[in-house]
């Protein structure tokens, strides 16, 4: 009889795959075995050549749910004698390695959680082949039992025999378990356990406390999100005045009831991946203080058996069906994963503990989309998403390290084609977060058995993260900011032509040395040209000026109405007269002063002359306030259109010095601060239009890619990229990478491979 060789690559590591084979291969008659190699599943195979026709192609096109298999070598082996069909433990080999993301808990496994007949009956970490954490928990690679921390588990008899038997759901699922020999929950520093902990803490959060819990990549904090009191108090305790919480939300049932849901979000909230999804709020009775003065709430569904148990428990607490879920970190630090980080960290932001003994290796905070043209338009992407790679088209033989951004930092692998965006780090200001950085990029090197012979970073000459790329002694390229985030986006679109780039951004250190943000960029995968920019102004006040837009508000309106500008500034409520001149002064000297063509920076400044926002208490808080007074006017007022008469560029840059003159004139007239903030947005995109219509005339270029986190504002996303379309442009935007600095390791990454040896 004849016998193959097959060998699948894709993701086809703790997905089911191999009890798949072996269940396809007693099915129809195959003898032969399948292993785990770490890259790839290796599967022998014999039987008549009919039959193995039909094996190989259940394989390509049967998989179970979770595997995607990438491609398929087949060849004709010698004959070896087989008995039956078996799974043979892994071993090691090397090349292209696919780590499989976390997987929430599957329907079935939530079906026996409640079933007081099976023998998981509330058991808290119930998963089976199909679902359960993967990197999380990972050790080493191949993925197996031993090299996770389940190890610290040894199956009982009953787990056992599931584990090693084809008819059963939870055939060789790595992380199995029950009540008899799997991990435990307890509250930290007290001796309550199991069930006694789950209800201590249920009763808690209706007491209206705020608790710990352990998840899957890190600790949550939580409470009851119908609860004001509650909501205030954690907002309190962990200093965070009005950045949005997400919630989590017991079903569907509730989700509908407190949200509008369109056409697609469904599939991606019950989806196995579980992201919190930014949905418009119907005004339930979620508490005020959840995401205060913004018209959408971050809803998720529960993803982990021990998260639907808070929920659903038969101890006859009545309990809420919204909880408050956010990263149980201090602000900026990373997310903590052992229950020391949370008591050093996070414990006085919280009246107790709830954690269990599974450990946690790597941490993946909760991934974050918002909903753009009906498809997901990622915001944060870390945990069900990382590490699945980027596959483009460019070809070369190079790993490579990209070290990311240094706000909402995440680092990327490149292995030839392959670019392996890694969950979530933070912001590097925090030292921990640096740390945090460290070790994971240790981890994941090792995990995809890369090392890297060149690293991508920043140009910014204090960033941490150039640091750390400084650290490795690897030969170091350092790239600009926003060149690379419209790399992040052609990567993403697999695009390796040249582009007209509209990258606008909060800041970033610009090749002369001044800050840059709002740029339009001629760029190829080899290198960019700044083409022009928005008006550049002064940035007076450092590192405050961030969260301080009535700096720039001050500024702007000096350089726009000139010996008038003290006035109007005090009329607008900016600053009285003596901080004016301080700010007059700081900016004519220079001192703590530099020059900025920041387009979130712009954005805060109008939000603070419309009255809209004059301080942000987070990152992009004023910007966001005035998108949505600008939204909020344009579905008030559908059929309105924008008449600006100004010039929409001036040499170079974008006239935008200019149109805040203008909106600020109209506001002092009494106009309609929802109007203008819409009319901000539309002369905007008019102006990125117009700009790239001249550069395309001069260059023949009919592609834009539009990047940078100002492109997170959907309204000026749609405008900018309908009035692209209109005239003639092919417009790429992001989708599952994010256009903020998550995403810059991924543009990193592809310069790496596009500019390497081979590609030259
Ligand atoms: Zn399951
Ligand atoms: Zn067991
Ligand atoms: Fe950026």
């Amino acid at each position: 009889m004849p016998c193959l060789m097959i060998r699948l690559y894709g993701i086809v590591q703790g997905v089911g795959f191999r009890p798949f084979v072996s269940r396809a291969a007693d099915s129809i008659g195959v003898l032969g075995t399948v292993a785990n190699k770490g890259s790839y599943v290796e599967v022998f195979a014999k039987a008549d050549s009919e039959t193995l026709e039909r094996f190989v192609h259940i394989l390509k096109n049967e998989t179970p749910e979770r595997a995607i298999v990438i491609s398929a070598d087949v060849r004709e082996t010698e004959d070896i004698d087989f008995k039956s069909f078996e799974i043979i433990e892994s071993e090691k080999e090397t090349g292209d390695i696919f780590v499989s993301p976390d997987i929430a808990t599957c329907d079935k496994c939530r079906a026996e959680l409640f079933d007081s007949g099976d023998r998981r009956y509330l058991h808290p970490f119930i998963n089976c082949t199909q679902c359960g954490p993967r990197l999380t928990i990972l050790d080493a690679m191949p993925y197996d039992r031993e090299r996770t921390t389940m190890s610290d588990f040894p199956m009982c008899e009953k787990c056992e025999y599931e584990y090693t038997h084809a008819h059963t759901r939870r055939y060789d699922a790595q992380p199995v378990c029950c009540n008899e020999c799997g991990p435990q929950v307890y509250i930290v520093g007290q001796d309550v356990k199991g069930a006694d902990a789950i209800t201590l803490a249920r009763k808690s959060i209706m007491n209206g406390k705020v608790i710990a819990v352990k998840g899957i990549g890190g600790f949550h904090l939580c409470c009851d999100a119908k609860n004001e009191a509650a909501v205030s108090r954690l907002r309190k305790l962990k200093n965070r005045p009005a950045k949005p919480f997400a919630v989590m939300m017991k079903n569907m049932d509730t989700v509908n009831e407190q949200c509008r849901v369109q056409d697609g979000q469904q599939e991606f909230l019950t989806g196995y991946q579980k992201p919190i999804l930014l949905l418009e709020k119907k005004g339930g009775g979620l508490a005020q203080g959840i995401s205060p003065d913004n018209p959408t709430v971050g809803v998720m569904l529960p993803y982990a058996p021990l998260q639907m148990l808070l929920f659903d428990y038969p101890d006859g607490v009545e309990m809420t069906d919204c909880l408050v879920m956010t990263s149980g970190n201090v602000s900026g630090a990373p997310i903590c994963r052992s229950d020391e980080d949370a008591q050093k960290e996070i414990g006085s932001y919280c009246d107790m503990i709830l954690s269990h003994d599974r450990r946690i290796l790597i941490r993946a905070d909760d991934s974050v989309m918002d909903w753009f043209d009906g498809k997901p338009y990622m915001i944060r992407r870390s945990r069900g998403f990382a590490p699945l790679p980027v596959m483009v088209s460019k070809k070369a033989k190079l790993q490579s390290l990209a070290i990311g951004g240094e706000l909402k930092n995440t680092f990327c692998i490149g292995k030839n084609e392959l670019l392996y965006l890694s969950s979530y780090v933070g912001d590097m200001a925090d030292i921990r977060t640096v740390y945090a950085l460290k070790e994971s990029v240790q981890r994941m090197q090792e995990l995809l058995e890369v090392s890297p012979e060149k690293c991508v970073c920043d140009m910014h000459p204090k960033y941490n993260t150039v640091t750390v790329a400084e650290e490795t002694g690897l030969p170091l390229e350092k790239l600009q900011h926003h060149y690379a985030h419209i790399l992040s986006c052609m990567a993403e679109n697999d695009c390796d032509e040249t582009v007209i780039g509209l990258s606008f951004d909060g800041t970033g250190y610009g090749t002369d040395g001044t800050i840059w943000g709002g740029e339009m960029l001629i760029c190829d995968t080899h290198g960019f040209e700044r083409a022009g920019s928005i008006m550049p102004f002064k940035q007076v006040g450092g590192d405050a000026s961030s969260k301080e837009g009535w700096r720039i508000a001050v500024q702007l309106i000096r350089d726009g109405f000139g010996s008038d500008a003290q006035g109007i500034c005090e009329k607008l409520g900016l600053c009285d007269e003596k901080t004016f001149k301080l700010q007059s002064v700081m900016a004519d000297k220079g001192i703590n002063t530099v020059l900025s063509t920041s387009a979130g920076r712009l954005f805060d400044a109008v939000s603070a002359i419309l009255g809209i926002r004059t301080h942000s208490t987070f990152e992009g808080e004023s910007s966001m306030c005035l998108e949505f007074a600008a939204e909020a006017f344009e579905k008030d007022d559908p059929g309105y259109k924008t008449a600006y008469s100004g010039a929409f560029y001036d040499g170079e840059k974008l006239a935008t010095t200019e149109l805040v003159r203008d909106l600020t004139q109209r506001f002092l007239q009494g106009e309609d601060k929802g109007k203008l903030a819409y009319d901000f947005h539309f002369v905007l995109a008019q102006m990125m239009t117009e700009f790239s219509l001249w550069l395309s005339e001069k260059t023949g270029i009919k592609t834009a890619a539009l990047s940078g986190g100002v492109f997170q504002n959907k309204l000026l996303l749609r405008l900018t990229k309908q009035r692209l379309e209109s005239r003639g442009f092919r417009v790429l935007i992001h989708e599952l990478v994010p256009a903020n600095d998550g995403g810059i390791a991924l543009g990193q990454a592809y310069f790496a491979l596009c500019n390497c040896d081979d590609n030259k």
